[in-house]
């Protein structure tokens, strides 16, 4: 790829300094996703594979409850607040901005090598090799690729944990940013031994009762707009509480939503300690993330999230008005 504001570097140059360090720290963003993990283990089990030591964090929490525990390491992820050694090397996946690494922060201002793959838009270098690609649909094909120049072999669980990240973050192989690379891709991993069927089962067909109770409580809660064609739906902190709900249950609400017939945006929010948390889904040309930077958030033109710091009945009546007056 060509050397652009966000990108100083190429996957080879990366790969030829994983070859020749160790003493690896690989972080992903808050609020983790399939993306964003499956790129951390991915790396991860081909450093390991190279004999280099290679640890992976949470930006933050640990996800409770999470589908992505069925991805191969994924129980050796611990909170970047509980690493306590020395950062030779760096690496973020899936985030470019330090303010979404949570705790990880302070590691990746420590390390004396610092390494950043992405696929969100950003105008701003932060780290010594920075490798950022919007065109590509997930972060985890970026690294399946940078793995490929690695002098190791791409296994089952390398393809699996970079299958589970290109499945998530093209929503199944079906949203804008799946294109003839991403299926590519998705065919090398699957002969590489990802195996669909099963991961799809482990992640899409494995919901929790009570994510299925707080769908039922989105449901009753849907606010469509006709003229603008959007449409909102929240759940409160108390209702989450209410059918035993962790934070991971309320994230397949959003798929619902843009689901319906004749919607061009969808927007839900989930009420957290003093804030609410909200997801944007374009079905169209229309950019989100020009919509959730206006919060503080950002992401993909088709993706995009923010948190307002606000109550619920703020936060939608906000968000209602916001929606009503940018959509075309
Ligand atoms: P989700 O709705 O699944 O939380 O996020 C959708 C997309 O937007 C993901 O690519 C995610 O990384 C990005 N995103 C979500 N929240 C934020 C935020 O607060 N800031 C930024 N910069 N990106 C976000
Ligand atoms: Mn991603």
């Amino acid at each position: 790829m060509a050397i652009s504001a966000q990108t100083n570097t190429t996957l080879q140059s990366i790969a030829q300094a994983l070859s020749s360090r160790d003493g690896f720290v690989i972080c992903g963003h808050v609020n983790p996703d399939g993306d964003c993990v499956g790129s951390q283990l991915a790396l991860a089990n081909a450093l390991r594979a190279l004999g280099k030591t290679a640890t992976c964090v949470f930006a933050q929490d640990i996800p409770h409850e999470s589908t992505l525990t069925c991805l191969p390491g994924f129980d050796g992820i611990i909170p970047s607040a509980e690493y306590t050694g020395s950062v030779d090397t760096f690496i973020a996946v899936d985030v470019s901005d330090a303010k979404r690494m949570g705790d990880a922060a302070k590691l990746f201002e420590s390390a004396s090598l610092r390494i950043i793959i992405d696929h969100h838009e950003v105008d701003t270098r932060i780290s010594e090799l920075n490798y950022v690609e919007p065109d590509a649909a997930s972060t985890s094909m970026i690294v399946w690729q940078l793995i490929g120049y690695l002098e190791v072999e791409r296994d089952p669980d390398i393809a699996a944990c970079a299958y589970v990240g290109l499945m998530t973050d093209t929503g199944r192989f079906q949203f804008q940013n799946t294109d003839a690379r991403a299926f590519s891709a998705a065919a090398e991993m699957v002969k590489s031994g990802a195996d669909p069927a099963s991961l799809s089962t482990s992640i899409y067909q494995n919901r929790t009762r009570a994510s299925v109770s707080l769908e039922h409580i989105m449901l009753g809660n849907i606010i469509y707009d006709d003229e603008k064609e959007f449409v909102v739906s929240w759940v409160s902190r108390d209702d989450m509480e209410s059918v035993g709900a962790k934070r991971s249950d309320a994230e397949s609400l959003i798929d619902t939503l843009r689901s319906i017939r004749g919607i061009r945006v969808a927007c839900m929010l989930r009420g957290e300690d003093g804030c609410v948390r909200g997801s944007l889904r374009a079905k169209d040309a229309t950019d989100v993330a020009r919509i959730a930077r206006m919060y503080g958030g950002g992401g993909h033109v088709a993706a995009s999230g923010f948190t307002i710091h606000d109550t619920m009945d703020a936060a939608r009546n906000s968000v209602l008005a916001t929606l009503e007056k940018e959509l075309s």
